[in-house]
């Protein structure tokens, strides 16, 4: 799985950076970008979901 934060999208809600902390984190526009490590399957459920809640969809999976 990949996971990608569109940073025209991203609203800076917090939702992912808070249900998803291992991957999601804020840069410094205060936007939700990856941590950039790799995605372990246990946390895949998490990406996902935070995925499907994003407001503005900004969170692209492959
Ligand atoms: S859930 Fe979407 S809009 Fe909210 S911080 Fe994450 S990427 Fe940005």
């Amino acid at each position: 799985m990949e996971v990608a934060v569109n940073q025209d999208l991203c609203i800076s809600c917090g939702l992912c950076v808070s249900s998803c902390p291992d991957i999601f984190v804020w840069n410094q526009d205060d936007k939700a970008e990856t941590s950039g490590q790799k995605i372990d399957p246990d946390l895949e459920d998490c990406v996902q979901e935070a995925a499907d809640g994003c407001p503005t969809d900004a969170i692209e999976t492959q």
